[in-house]
């Protein structure tokens, strides 16, 4: 339910934010064919009331000649109308399909622009000192044998990877310990099937109950990664296939800006294992389509010598409710009413919906193996995790 009314009434507004979110949407097509469906919606309804008109007219007393007429014409307007409905059909699809390029609005206070017009929210920590060379993890993982890249080259293609040894033990420790923390925060944690119906994944805005639902859910993500050539792809930082722990909400609209404050909260659990980071409210240009604003976390990667983006939370407000049709039924509702079935289906609403990265475990690696690393080789487990990988402290050579 894309609200084209609304977008036709914001025209201006609408045409804006796409050229300040750098996306290629054709507004002017999208109401020019809304306009002709309206149209063709109208001929079909005159259509139809046509041949209703024909049909009562058909139950009278009639001369056999006029009978012969009125069947006549019932069977012109029953083949009109068959087209016509064929190609309101088709003009719907076509419609919803070229909607689907318009992004959602945008906050107020997202800055506009580019990645460099992104705002710096805040920043934990300071960059760790390191007093002997600092190896990346790539490095580190070959000598300690955490990792084999040629293997999966071999087996599944570049940018996979097998995790060994403590690798493996730290993947499950981060994903237990992140659902841990993140259930004391009230989240209901979820598995999910790793296949997904193609409609729900588009109607979701990537080309992807109750009052307040939050979420946790644990899964692999798989991303070509096209177009990713020339940034960082060494190593884990850039893969094809990644377990994560994702956070959503559905809630009230009035909400859901609070929820996005708490959402990127999951910095805590950042700051919790020693990682120097900032969090950063993402410009226009790098909001994607379903965003109505974005806070990403960026964590300083020593052996990469740069900040790498390990967590993002999207407010996607209605954007994706609406082309899902999650609805909701506010509870203020009056309850006494004589047409209290009508009147309460009437009003239900789009809730929002929010999404944020819990844990991204390959970045987490980076993070961990190239900001702990010892001088003698060694990696210090965080304190938090080591209960999750049965009390080692530190991951040495074998
Ligand atoms: P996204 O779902 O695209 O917002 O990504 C969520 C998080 O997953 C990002 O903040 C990154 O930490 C991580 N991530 C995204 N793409 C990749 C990738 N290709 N390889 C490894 N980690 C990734």
């Amino acid at each position: 339910a894309i609200d084209f009314k609304w977008i036709r009434d914001n025209k201006e507004a609408v045409a804006i934010n796409i050229k300040n979110r750098n996306l290629n949407a054709n507004l002017d097509l999208v109401l020019e064919l809304y306009d002709k469906m309206l149209n063709l919606q109208k001929e079909v309804e005159r259509l139809r009331s046509e041949r209703n008109t024909v049909a009562n007219k058909m139950k009278g007393k009639l001369e056999p000649s006029e009978r012969q007429k009125l069947i006549e014409a019932g069977k012109n307007l029953k083949e009109e109308l068959a087209t016509l409905e064929e190609d309101l059909i088709n003009l719907r699809d076509e419609v919803q399909l070229e909607a689907q390029c318009i992004p959602n609005m945008t906050h107020p206070d997202v800055p506009v622009g580019g990645e460099d017009n992104s705002k710096l929210r805040n920043m934990v920590g300071n960059r760790r000192e390191f007093d002997f060379p600092v190896k990346d993890h790539v490095q580190i993982g070959k000598e300690l044998d955490l990792f084999d890249f040629d293997a999966a080259a071999e087996v599944s293609g570049s940018k996979f990877y097998y995790l060994k040894n403590e690798a493996v033990m730290l993947e499950m420790a981060l994903v237990n310990w992140t659902l841990t923390e993140v259930m004391k925060r009230g989240f209901t944690p979820l598995t999910t099937p790793e296949i997904v119906r193609s409609s729900v994944v588009e109607k979701c805005g990537f080309q992807p109950r109750g009052e307040n639902t939050q979420y946790v859910a644990f899964s692999h993500c798989f991303r070509t990664e096209a177009g990713a050539a020339g940034t960082a792809t060494r190593g884990l930082y850039r893969v094809h296939q990644f377990s994560k722990v994702e956070m959503f909400v559905l809630c009230r609209p009035e909400d859901s800006d609070n929820y996005h404050e708490e959402l990127i909260k999951i910095e805590d659990l950042f700051s919790s294992l020693g990682v120097h980071y900032k969090t950063i409210d993402m410009a226009t240009g790098d909001l994607g389509a379903p965003a109505y604003r974005k806070f990403d976390v960026e964590a300083w990667m020593p052996g990469l010598e740069r900040y790498g983006e390990i967590s993002s939370a999207s407010n996607c407000t209605d954007y994706q409710s609406r082309r899902l049709g999650i609805r909701y039924r506010p509870s203020e509702l009056p309850t006494t009413n004589s047409k209290k079935g009508k009147a309460s289906s009437a009003a239900t609403k789009f809730v929002h919906t929010l999404n944020a990265t819990a844990c991204a475990v390959p970045r987490m690696l980076v993070c961990l193996l190239e900001n702990f690393q010892q001088e003698d080789g060694s990696v210090i487990i965080p304190n938090p995790l080591r209960p999750f990988v049965g009390g080692i402290e530190r991951i040495s050579a074998k």
